[in-house]
């Protein structure tokens, strides 16, 4: 059985899509940045005072200062300070020629147009020209992008960004067993909460998603659908029917479908029968039916697989956690990922009866790894924990 870490590097090997989109920098959250941003210009684009205050010479000794403007924020100062003299000045101000520090209000009285310093004011509370940013330097790194990377693109005079055209996702649950939630349930039935919950997930990535809905374990009403999806989508993703049951005919479809099999079985726990199929720039996933696995697989492979198509390389943000309480299982043949619950630094495990227990996941915000050959953690032991 491959190794999911051997599953992730073929992962990479996905073409990444070269079409991009130019959108509106606040359409642009949760879009991915493909490409490196560089500055065009300085910033901040002038000196300007980081304080409201008295713009004075930082050198300049004289007992006290006669006041020569006001200078508020957008102003451009009309007269230059020369020892004895200073202007008011608002904090974002440009500074007056000559003047290299700002004295805080705080620290100075006022009358009749004449300043006195009443304490020494240690800091010089000036932004430079060009301090934070200059021209050609790199603001932002490929990345999924953010509410502050808009902020840092509309400081920079950016209006609209060029993002990762993203796949269109086709989702096909199969089951002959599955209603859908809002129907009566049929004796026999179970809800259906894969179809659902992949389009979450792919929502949440920003990609667009084409649901074609619940198909019957039936091989040639899911080949049809499987060619519809496969000719209309870049990905399609299958939940269930790809195991090793009489009615698990996935595998056999994507075949007939005229897609390569690059992976079936990973020893990862859940979601051993993990499928992976290509036809050129075209891709499959067949996900495991259990409600856990699906999420799970998703988190960790076809995640990184849409990421890679969108040209990100992308690796999951680990933060380091305490284990409250010792882990122990029977069979280490696979790695596992397991559901937690991460506060305050400490990792609790999940009461979790296997992959169907889908609920249990309503107080995982995390997952630990627990590696191939492993079958013991003690309690107080420092783990990775991948936050979801
Ligand atoms: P399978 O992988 O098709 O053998 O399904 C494994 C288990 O997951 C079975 O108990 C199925 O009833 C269940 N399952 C399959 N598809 C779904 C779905 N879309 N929603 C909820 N449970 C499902
Ligand atoms: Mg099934």
């Amino acid at each position: 059985m491959l190794h999911p870490d051997s599953a992730l590097l073929t992962i990479e090997t996905i073409e990444p899509c070269i079409d991009k989109e130019h959108v509106d920098i606040v359409k642009s959250i949760g879009r991915i940045l493909p490409d490196s941003v560089y500055s065009s210009i300085e910033s901040p684009p002038f000196s300007k005072a980081a304080m409201d205050g008295y713009a004075v010479l930082s050198d300049d000794t004289s007992p006290s200062f006669k006041i020569l403007e006001t200078i508020a924020a957008g102003d451009i100062p009309s007269v230059e300070v020369t020892p004895g003299t200073c202007s008011r000045i608002m904090t974002g101000a440009m500074m007056p020629e000559g003047a290299d520090k700002v004295v805080r209000v705080e620290f100075t009285e006022e009358n009749d147009g004449i300043m006195d310093i009443v304490q020494e004011e240690p800091n010089g509370n000036v932004i430079r020209k060009g301090e934070n940013l200059k021209p050609g330097d790199e603001i932002l790194k490929p990345r999924i992008l953010k509410p502050q990377d808009i902020g840092i693109l509309a400081s920079l005079g950016i209006s609209a960004v060029q993002v990762s055209k993203p796949p269109l996702v086709g989702i096909i649950t199969t089951g002959s067993e599955l209603t859908n939630p809002g129907d009566p349930l049929k004796p026999g039935h179970i809800y259906n909460s894969n179809g659902y919950q992949l389009c979450a997930q792919t929502e949440a990535l920003s990609c667009p998603w084409k649901y074609y809905g619940v198909v019957v374990d039936d091989p040639e009403i899911l080949l049809k659908q499987f060619t519809l999806a496969f000719s209309e989508c870049d990905f399609v993703l299958f939940s269930g029917g790809v195991s090793m049951g009489e009615f698990d005919f996935v595998p056999e479809i994507i075949r007939k479908g005229g897609a390569e099999i690059v992976f079936h079985k990973l020893a990862i726990k859940p979601g051993k029968p993990t499928l992976f199929a290509r036809k050129e720039n075209t891709y499959a996933f067949g996900l495991p039916g259990n409600p856990v696995s699906t999420f799970i697989i998703f988190e960790v492979m076809v995640k990184p697989a849409l990421l890679r198509w969108m040209g990100l390389t992308w690796k999951p943000d680990l933060v380091r956690g305490t284990l409250e309480e010792t882990i122990k299982r029977k069979d280490s043949d696979r790695l596992e990922y397991r559901p937690v619950t991460f506060r305050r630094g400490n990792v609790i495990p999940l009461t979790y009866h296997g992959s169907a227990h889908l609920n249990a996941l309503s107080r995982a915000n995390a997952l630990i790894r627990i590696e191939q050959g492993v079958n013991h953690i003690e309690k107080g032991s420092e783990l990775d924990v991948r936050l979801i």
